[in-house]
Formats: C-alpha cells, structure tokens, sequence
C-alpha cells in the first residue's frame, strides 16, 4: 500500500475551460466557451513554420528564446508603448503566458507572501500564487463596468504584500484600464517594494476608439512590473503556445531561473516564424477592427434575445446577463444550454474564489460569422 501525498491544490478541479470544450464536443454543441478562434491563422505564418522545420530548425531553442524574436518583440514595444526593452536583459520567450505567469509569480511569491487579486480573474493565477506559498488577496470588480476600486486595493495591502497581478483587457470582463488606473497603481506602489505582474495578453484587442494603456508605457511602473503577452491571442495561434514576459533585468533573471526548469525554452519553428511575421505590423494593427467587427455581429444578432449585454471594451469575450431568462446557477445554465440548446459558453461564477454567481455567461466571440449565426439563433429563442 502505497500513501500517496494528499492534494496541494485540493480545491482544484479540472479546468472549466477543458470541462465546457469536452461537453460541446460530446453534445456536438456550438463552442463559445474556451477562448480561441475557430478560424486559421494566417496563411503565410504556417509557410514560414514548414520552412523552419524543413530547413532544420528543429532543436532545442536558446533557453531565453530565439534572439531575434527577442529583438523584434523589444521593436514593436518601442514602436507601441515608446520603451525599448534590451532584448538580451528584458525579453524572455515562454511557453505561452500561461508559462510566464506561473514564472513570474514563483519567481518572487515567497512562503507567506500575499498577492493582491482582482476578481473575476483568469484561473491560473491563483493556483500558482499558493503552490509558491504565498496567499491571494482578492478584491472584487463591480459590475457593471468591473473597474478596479482603487481604494478597496489601498486596504488590502499590507506589509506582507508582495505584488499586485492587474489584467487588462480584462478575461472575463472585458474591461480596459486607463492611464488614469495606472498613476493611480504607480501612486499605490510609489515608495514599496510590492512588484506588479501585468497580464496584456489580449493588448490588441481594444474597441471603440480606445488603445490599450501598457503598464510598459508607464515609466515607474515598468521599474517594478513582468509584463506578460501571447502570441497565442494576436495570431490565432492559441495551440503554438509562444508567449513572452518582458520585466526589468534584475526581475528578468529570476524568471528566467523559473522558466529553465519549467520548460527551458519554446519550439523553435514557431518563434522563427513569428520573429518574420511580426514584419507585418498590418496583422495587429487591424486586429482591433477585426475584433469589433465580431463583437458587434454578435450584438447585433443578438439583440432579439433576453440576453442583457454592455458591448464589450475589450477582449474576443462578451459577458452576458441572463437573470430575465431563468434564476438557475451559472454553472447548471451553462451545462443546460450546451446539452439541450447546443451552444456551449463559460459561467463566470469560476472566475471566483468564492464562486460568486451574477447570472453571467461569457461567450467567445472569435468564430466565424456562421457560427455566430447560427448560435444566435439558437440562443435569441430562450
Ligand atoms: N491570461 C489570460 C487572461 C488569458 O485569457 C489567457 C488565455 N488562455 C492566458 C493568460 C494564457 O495564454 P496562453 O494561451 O498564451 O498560455
Ligand atoms: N484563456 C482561455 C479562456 O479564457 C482558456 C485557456 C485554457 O483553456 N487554459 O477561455
């Protein structure tokens, strides 16, 4: 008999994300539930891959990823958010975000730290803050706009506070944060030693006008921030998993001491023919319309339902309330809509610790106008 260790993480289940894609697909359903597009990525991305894997690129990738994506993510920040991060001291390649979060926050969470969260936020964050041994602190965002409460932040920090993870635009909200949330942060950290990890892994996707405020853009935040992003969400690539931290060098070291034993580096092919294609800056410089475009779509066929939305500001996410429709569970009405009406999304209530339940769904919106089509009509009958 064998005494296997009990859970470090006894809580966690299977993420919903694998949980509501598994049953689309056994209810043969319509999937606006996990996030990723179900529309390929550009043609001449995967050319540039088969070349690198048929010229030989094959092996092992430097352990802070190829130099020269490294030089040309350092370009399109300078070219974007006006700093130029020294692509050898600044610029680590992972294994998607999910790799640089975990990375970041178990380079600098030690045993009794606590880490200022905001729900409802991505589910890795948590999980990661705890295994490092430090304790998440989570401040909630109201509807209907979930902008940060800056003040509700001020009193829970403490002087075991070791960082603050922001995310924006924001999964599941969609919120966008402002150069005006920014000083506020910058004035919160002024004078502490509390770092800030900043996930920007949907930073091209904006609507309305508006641009994403980088916390790279803001130079005494940078000083003491991981900024996390994923090629994953820019070229619908979300399978390749290359993502990329960007942090001050002394920061960049430690997770880099993280990063060589978690995976030690990230396929090759993929960040070769990423470094080419980030040449065509038209790609994420229309992204941003390309999304609205889908957004509005999706409202628009939508609007005969009795669904309750507030577009969007930023994302391929769109909450939706649904408390004119039935007072059920986030979690049974989404399980219910994917197996009797065949459209699969995700109950917000799991972006919260407490498992706090609104009545909102999320729906993904990064699918092709037939699949809009085609779950609008299903969904606007309720
Ligand atoms: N952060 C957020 C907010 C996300 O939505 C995602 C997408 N799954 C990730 C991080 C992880 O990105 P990746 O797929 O590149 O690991
Ligand atoms: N980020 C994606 C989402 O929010 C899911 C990624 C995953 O499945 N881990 O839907």
């Amino acid at each position: 008999m064998i005494n296997y260790p009990s859970s470090k993480l006894p809580d966690i289940n299977t993420s919903i994300f694998t949980v509501m894609s598994a049953l689309a697909t056994e209810h043969h359903a319509l999937n606006l539930s996990q996030g990723f597009p179900d529309f390929n990525c550009p043609e001449p991305l995967v050319e540039l891959v088969n070349k690198y894997m048929r010229d030989g690129f094959n092996q092992y990738a430097p352990m802070p990823g190829v130099l020269r994506l490294r030089e040309k993510i350092s370009e399109k920040t300078e070219k974007l958010y006006g700093y130029q991060p020294n692509p050898d001291t600044e610029v680590t390649v992972t294994t998607g975000a999910t790799e640089g979060l975990f990375a970041a926050i178990t380079a600098i969470v030690k045993q009794g730290d606590e880490v200022v969260v905001l729900e409802p936020c991505y589910d890795s964050y948590a999980p990661a803050i705890r295994l490092a041994g430090g304790m998440p602190i989570y401040v909630p965002l109201a509807e209907p706009t979930f902008r940060v409460d800056w003040d509700l932040v001020k009193r829970r920090i403490s002087s075991r506070t070791r960082a603050i993870i922001i995310n924006t635009p924001h999964n599941p909200t969609g919120a966008v944060m402002t150069k005006q949330d920014m000083d506020i942060l910058a004035n919160i950290t002024n004078g502490t030693d509390i770092l800030v990890i900043s996930d920007e892994v949907y930073e091209h996707m904006v609507f309305d006008g508006k641009e994403h405020y980088s916390v790279l853009q803001h130079p005494s935040l940078r000083r003491r921030s991981f900024v996390v992003s994923s090629f994953g969400k820019t070229y619908h690539t979300t399978g390749w998993k290359v993502g990329y931290v960007v942090a001050p060098p002394s920061l960049t070291t430690e997770l880099r001491k993280m990063h060589q034993f978690l995976t030690f580096c990230t396929a090759t092919p993929f960040q070769l023919a990423i470094a080419d294609f980030l040449e065509e800056e038209a790609h994420y410089r229309t992204l941003p319309d390309f999304y609205q475009a889908k957004r509005d779509t999706f409202l628009k066929l939508m609007a005969p339902s009795r669904f309750k939305f507030i577009p969007t500001a930023g994302t391929y996410f769109q909450l939706a309330k649904y408390d004119a429709i039935t007072t059920e569970r986030d979690v049974d009405f989404a399980k219910r809509l994917t197996q009797e009406i065949g459209v699969a999304t995700i109950p917000v209530s799991v972006f919260y610790h407490d498992k706090t339940d609104n009545h909102f769904l999320r729906f993904c919106f990064a699918k092709g106008d037939e699949t809009l089509e085609a779950a609008a009509e299903r969904l606007v009958r309720l």
